[in-house]
């Protein structure tokens, strides 16, 4: 069987992983592997899981480590991962990075991409964000399905996240700044990093993103 591929998302909040974690994914049969879906996913269902980290999530900042790192290793062992993940919202931290190369070993990330964008962007971005509760597809203000309230794909209520508020968007890039942004460093000393500008249409984003995958040989 073919080596699986690991691909890391890293960036701001509103920064696009979500939409290119998705196409990426449905070009190259990989999972998309968010942990904030999941995390989202158990809160709505009011599981014990979901129960322990709602506040957390509305606030804005970061559930533990290890209970992240359990989700992600525990999603990788399903039979539909087998040829491999995009992390998108993971790692977040220094320490589930490390964690990821332990979950992963032998192998490892193949490639991390740095979606970059300015707070400015951000905040106007989440600000206007809407995403469907059932499949988790990501609109803006002016799609048809945002205007409805209903997903065009599944159905399901479109609505704006409890944390794309004005406090929690703070909060969100707060912790970004000091938890997330050393992760630019640990994966660039290791020649696994490349940046693409998110300030660009979805399609352009997305032909950056997919010419790095094939200059590593990973497409
Ligand atoms: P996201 O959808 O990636 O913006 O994540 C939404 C929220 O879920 C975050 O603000 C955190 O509260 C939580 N979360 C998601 N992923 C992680 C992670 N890797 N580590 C810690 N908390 C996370």
């Amino acid at each position: 069987m073919a080596t699986p591929t690991y691909v890391v998302l890293l960036g701001k909040q509103g920064a696009g992983k979500g939409t290119q974690g998705e196409l990426l994914c449905a070009r190259h049969g990989l999972v998309h592997l968010s942990t904030g879906d999941i995390l989202r996913a158990a809160v709505r269902a009011g599981s014990d899981l979901g129960r322990e980290v709602s506040r957390v999530l509305e606030a804005g900042e970061l559930v533990s480590d290890d209970l992240v790192n359990r989700l992600v290793e525990e999603r990788l062992g399903a039979p539909d991962a087998a040829a491999g993940a995009v992390f998108d919202g993971y790692p977040r931290t220094r320490g589930q990075a490390e964690a990821l190369d332990r979950i992963l070993a032998p192998g490892g990330v193949g490639l991390c991409v740095l979606v970059e964008l300015p707070d400015e962007l951000v905040v106007a971005r989440l600000s206007g964000r809407r995403v469907c509760e059932g499949c988790g597809t990501i609109y803006t203000l002016t799609d048809p399905s945002a205007e409805s309230g209903v997903c065009e794909r599944c159905g399901g209520r479109v609505v704006q996240r409890a944390d794309d508020t004005p406090e929690a968007i703070g909060a969100r890039l707060a912790a970004y700044e000091r938890d997330t942004r050393p992760l630019i460093d640990f994966y660039d000393a290791r020649g696994l990093l490349v940046a693409v500008d998110g300030d660009r249409s979805v399609e352009e984003v997305s032909a950056s993103i997919e010419a790095a995958l094939v200059a590593r040989g990973l497409a």
